[in-house]
């Protein structure tokens, strides 16, 4: 296996790791925890370190809370909506203008291939576009009211300051998921990105900063789990946003529960992605590689389970070995590699469990189920299929989070539909068929957040995402991803 460190980074990139060690962005100035505690970021191609990062505290959690606040009731506070919409395109621009330095450290710090990074920049960059033009456009309505004389109406008013935490499969993009609406509503926010991959929060502070943000409007802490749970616990939080699992979704939504503070949670997921026997298969096939493989199966809607219809399910399941035998794994920043690692030993150790479980248990390992030879320290896994598993099975009910598909044949129609519901989990769905009159029929029948037909994964910034069940609680993106961020207030007047 081809190796590449480091060492592959462009001048900006190298510029900025030399600026560390990393701090964090709050009210404006970069600074260190108060108690002086740091953590390191590791390379997962290598299992070495990268940098140093500043790990927050209560403490840090407090100041940054009280910097939003400052920035809520302050600057950002009356910021108009024109202005706040200029800034936020100006911070698009400056992304794309640093897409290449961007893509390589998150490449870097999460592991993987920089394409894929670069496509999660561009998106980034389009997300927030897309919320530049709502700044302008949050607007109330005039209520018709059967009283005579009197005025009713509502307006919409930021929901104030927001803790906001992400994970570390697309840490810029999931980032800029949660900061776009806070600028386009008037919010304030401190954000915590994920203490596996804190580097491309920590660039992109620099560029709120550059391009004119009033301090404090977007706070950066790094840190931990710990960090994130103190930040919760801030009591002068008004709403907390989450993505990460479900297990910590649980508890965050708990803890807001017992405060009354808002909350959307997006968690896990278990999706099934089904094959319906008059689907064009090489494209199912196709798909179907990149519903599960994509990120090296880091991906919260990933289509985990495959169903595919007895008459065509030994035809799917060989054509995905040999796509996941000749799947080429390596470092990310190898302009060869089409599956990084896993973004930690952590994960590694998980992901080989269930590979353990899923032998264990009988299942048939058609692909993978190994670490690479010349791995090197790296965390890499093999992509991974099984077939002969039961809908029972470890590896066809947990969130993986690796690459590790279970493919599993049915036979008909309403059996598939209530198999694929029989999850704790309804994030995503997938329906690869040419018969699309079926295929919005199954549509319908499935509880998911988002049902993708011969396709998987497609988004926009204007299509909202979320999930069903214990997948999670609200919408993220389009106009109901706003509301997340809005107090709804109705005004009656006798006149
Ligand atoms: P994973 O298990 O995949 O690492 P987590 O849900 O643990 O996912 O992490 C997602 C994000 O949540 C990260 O930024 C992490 O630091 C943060 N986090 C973990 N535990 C907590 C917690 N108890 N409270 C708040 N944030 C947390």
């Amino acid at each position: 296996m081809a190796t590449a460190t480091a060492d592959a980074l462009s001048k900006p990139a190298q510029e900025f790791l030399a600026r560390g060690p990393g701090r964090h962005f709050i009210g404006g100035e970069w600074v260190e925890s108060a108690d002086g505690r740091m953590f390191e970021t590791i390379d997962p191609a290598t299992g070495e370190a990268i940098t140093e990062m500043a790990l927050g505290g209560p403490e840090d959690a407090a100041r940054a809370v009280a910097a939003a606040r400052e920035a809520f009731e302050g600057k950002w506070g009356a910021t108009s909506p024109s202005k706040r919409s200029g800034l936020i395109w100006a911070l698009a621009e400056a992304i794309k203008a640093n897409l290449g330095e961007l893509a390589e450290l998150e490449s870097l710090d999460n592991g993987k291939p920089l394409g894929y990074a670069k496509g999660d920049v561009a998106a980034a960059v389009s997300h927030l576009r897309y919320h530049a033009g709502w700044a302008t456009k949050i607007e109330g309505e005039t209520i018709p009211f059967s009283a005579p004389d009197v005025l009713a109406y509502t307006r919409k008013e930021p929901v104030g300051v927001c803790a906001q935490i992400v994970p570390w499969n697309f840490p810029l993009l999931m980032a800029i998921w949660k900061l776009a609406p806070v600028l386009a509503t008037g919010c304030t926010t401190v954000l915590k990105p994920a203490e596996q991959t804190p580097l491309s929060a920590a660039r992109l502070a620099e560029l709120i900063e550059e391009v004119g943000i009033p301090a404090g409007t977007v706070n950066v802490l790094s840190g931990d789990g710990a960090t994130g749970a103190a930040l919760v616990g801030q009591p002068d939080v008004d709403k907390v946003a989450f993505t990460g699992s479900t297990a910590v979704g649980r508890e965050i939504g708990a803890k807001c529960g017992r405060e009354l503070k808002r909350v959307t949670l997006e968690l896990g997921g278990k999706s099934p992605n089904i094959v319906l026997p008059d689907a064009d298969l090489e494209l199912a096939i196709k798909g179907s590689y990149e519903a599960l493989y994509f990120n090296t199966g880091q991906v919260c809607n990933a289509g985990s389970r495959l169903f595919v219809h007895s008459s065509q399910y030994d035809e799917v399941v060989s054509g995905l070995a040999e796509a996941a035998k000749a799947a080429r794994v390596g470092p990310g920043l190898d302009p060869e590699t089409e599956l990084g690692p896993v973004v930690s030993a952590e994960q590694h150790e998980r992901v080989m469990g269930y590979i353990a479980a899923g032998r264990d248990d009988g299942a048939e390992l058609v692909a993978g189920g190994g670490t690479p030879d010349g791995s090197n320290g790296g965390y890499f896994v093999e992509p991974t299929l099984f077939s002969g598993a039961t809908d029972e099975m470890k590896v066809a009910r947990e969130e993986i989070f690796g690459p590790v598909l279970v493919a599993l044949p049915y036979d008909d129609l309403e059996e598939v539909a209530a198999r694929a519901n029989d999850t704790e989990y309804g994030l995503a769905a997938g329906i690869w068929t040419r018969d699309l009159s079926k295929a919005h029929k199954l549509a319908g029948m499935l509880q998911a957040g988002v049902v993708y037909i011969n396709n998987w994964g497609m988004g926009d910034p204007a299509s909202p995402f979320g999930g069903f069940k214990a997948s999670g609680i609200g919408r993220e993106r389009g106009h109901v991803g706003l509301d997340a961020y809005l107090e709804l207030k109705t005004v009656i007047a006798q006149l």
